[in-house]
């Protein structure tokens, strides 16, 4: 069978005269995104692929736009440099959010949700190179040839090369031969992305549910969403306030890079959820991030050091500064992180839900629990598909499954061996009296404590490892308030933090021990343990797990670990995966994708030939 790329020469300059040869994307595209790549590198490049894309989303087609760029200079020096047809052009609304010169792909959703935007500066070849596809492919036309092994291996059957004239036939085998080429290097479970789903359940009304419910419906997928509560965000999502900030470390790895983006990201999620009518209570005040001793101070300034952070990332801030930032006194030089803030997560999560009901593709369950889960393989020998059950019998069947249920992912058989741990944590809500209502940013030290929001503020939170009891702890409650005494020992405001009314709330964070969400395909713990037991440990056991992926549990995903940064990660990751279900191109690179992988740390040992004990 043969697979085209066909390259067409314009008739016309710039891309519009392509615009005919695209149109056949209308009927198949219209239950899914049409995805375009573009390296910009001209300025003629920019102006046709405004008037190409203006011209398709007239046509009624949803589009994505991988974007490939050199720098963030070099972008605006092309834009300036490019006389567009139309004034208000989908660069200059990409420009209008401000990117940063990041790594990774900034995902941006402009033309009222119509065109998602992955803006990918650096090299194109190492960008392309970095970035998963289903074996279907997923590129429907190229604005440019690009390096023809990634072209092959991204591209959809039929897709177009509208490039500078040459005409290319690939065929298929090529191409399958490439993608299975990249999934054995990077050892992929073969089913994800594959099937094509008609129904899909999530288990959680969380922070990770409602996002994944979000992400889902805007791809037209038709979503059954379980929580156990009869409200959402019953559970740790369901604090007044919660800090949102990027989690940076000394090391300036894939951590940084992953929350970097995922802290955009979730600020863009919730400015588009209040522009599209959903009232979610936050503030984008800043975070002011100072040490409380002095091995915690050290680190900060290890991190300021690590990177040239963009301004609007993070800042090194002076205790003057910082005192004039946060309107308290401040004792100690830090960090200003000024794009972050605080969200109230539980709004947070009923906006995502209300949103995507808003497609009329989701069914929510409240108060209904989940009590297990079944293949319809071995039930009904269906090649995929799961069953859900409920206290009072079968809830459903579904051919796909996200279990984004936070310290629920215990109860379930096949995920409760997963390295990820419950920490019990109580925030204490303290009146707004006294100096405290002047407070303007986060403060975040040994705690944190929000500014006022309706008459109390935040302070929290103790850190419990295993316990998983939600009753109100005083000891906790006053572990609180030791904390900022220990943060903050100067300061007067300190007399004002009243907690003698015991307000607090108490919820449990599943935590990982690299602090990497679990986002992806479920391994299947069963098979991998039978396998482990039959391979041993030591070097011949390394040599055959080389080029594997661990067995698999098709269709079945989660989205948990969120740990104490679950507003901050949770949008971006359920978009990485909502894509990689579909088998369509994430924003995020195989390597992030990967530290995110549930069974990471097993492959990690098996790979060394060690013990998974
Ligand atoms: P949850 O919010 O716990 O949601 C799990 C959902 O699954 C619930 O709806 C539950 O009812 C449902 N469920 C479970 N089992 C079943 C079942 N069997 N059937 C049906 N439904 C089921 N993060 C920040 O980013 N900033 C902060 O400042 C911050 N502060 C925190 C303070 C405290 C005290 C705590 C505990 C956490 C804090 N976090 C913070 C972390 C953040 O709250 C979590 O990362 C996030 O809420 C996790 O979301 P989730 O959706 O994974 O889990």
């Amino acid at each position: 069978m043969q697979h085209r790329v066909n390259a067409l020469t314009p008739t016309e300059p710039g891309f519009l005269s392509y615009h005919a040869q695209l149109l056949p994307l209308k009927n198949q595209a219209l239950d899914r995104r049409a995805t375009l790549v573009l390296h910009a590198s001209k300025p003629e490049h920019l102006a046709g692929a405004d008037s190409l894309l203006r011209a398709l989303l007239t046509e009624g087609l949803s589009l994505k736009l991988l974007l490939c760029c050199d720098s963030m200079p070099e972008l605006n020096t092309l834009y300036s440099n490019t006389k567009f047809e139309k004034d208000h052009s989908v660069f200059k609304q990409l420009l209008e959010c401000e990117p940063l010169a990041l790594k990774e792909g900034q995902r941006l959703q402009l033309e009222d949700g119509r065109l998602w935007l992955d803006l990918h500066l650096g090299d194109v070849a190492t960008t392309l190179a970095a970035l998963p596809c289903g074996p279907q492919g997923a590129v429907d036309a190229w604005l440019e040839l690009l390096p023809s092994r990634e072209l092959l291996r991204l591209s959809r059957d039929g897709a177009h090369c509208l490039a500078d004239g040459s005409k290319h036939e690939l065929d298929l085998s090529e191409r399958l031969a490439l993608w299975h080429e990249y999934r054995r290097k990077h050892r992929l479970p073969l089913t994800v992305g594959t099937v094509e789903p008609k129904t899909t359940a999530i288990i959680g009304g969380g922070i990770a549910g409602a996002c994944m419910a979000l992400a889902l419906t805007m791809r037209g997928q038709k979503v059954s969403l379980f929580c156990a509560t009869a409200e959402l965000a019953g559970a740790a999502s369901g604090n007044r306030q919660g800090a949102i900030y990027p989690l940076l470390t000394p090391e300036d790895g894939e951590l940084c890079r992953f929350f970097i983006q995922a802290f955009l990201y979730s600020r863009r999620v919730i400015e588009q959820l209040q522009s599209a009518g959903h009232a979610i209570a936050h503030d984008f005040c800043g975070v002011l991030q100072t040490g409380h001793d002095q091995r915690s101070a050290e680190r900060l300034e290890k991190i300021i050091q690590a990177s040239h952070w963009p301004d609007r990332i993070a800042r090194r801030v002076d205790a003057a500064e910082g005192a004039r930032l946060a309107g308290l006194g401040i004792d100690s030089p830090g960090i200003f992180y000024p794009l972050g803030g605080w969200v109230s997560p539980a709004e947070f999560c009923r906006a995502a839900v209300a949103q995507a009901q808003q497609s009329g593709l989701l069914d929510l369950h409240l108060g209904t629990r989940v009590t297990a889960f079944k293949q319809l393989e071995q039930l009904k020998q269906l090649e995929h598909g799961w069953q859900l059950e409920g206290p009072d019998g079968v809830l459903g069947e579904f051919d796909q499954l996200v279990l984004a249920c936070g310290e629920g992912i215990m109860q379930f058989t096949q995920t409760r061996s997963l390295p990820v741990s419950p920490f019990r944590g109580q925030v204490s809500h303290v009146p707004s009296q006294g100096a405290l209502p002047q407070l303007k940013t986060v403060l975040c030290s040994q705690g944190y404590f929000t500014p006022g929001h309706e008459g109390s503020h935040c302070m929290g939170a103790s850190y419990v490892k295993g316990a998983q009891d939600s009753h109100y702890s005083e000891a906790e409650q006053r572990g609180n308030l030791d904390k900022m005494r220990d943060s903050y020992p100067q300061q007067q405001w300190l007399e004002d933090l009243d907690i003698s009314a015991q307000s607090a709330r108490v919820g449990v964070r599943m935590v990982t021990r690299d602090h990497f969400p679990m986002m992806g395909a479920v391994p299947d713990s069963q098979a991998l343990m039978d396998m482990y037991q039959a391979q041993g440990v030591g070097p011949a056991a390394a040599r055959f797990w080389q080029h594997r992926a661990l067995p698999e549990l098709p269709g079945l995903y989660m989205l948990g670990g969120l740990g104490s940064r679950g507003i901050s990660s949770a949008p971006l990751a359920a978009e990485c995966l909502a894509d990689m279900m579909q088998g369509e191109v994430p924003p995020l690179s195989q390597a992030l994708l990967d530290a995110m992988a549930p069974g990471r740390m097993w492959q990690r040992k098996l790979l060394k030939g060690k013990s998974l004990d």
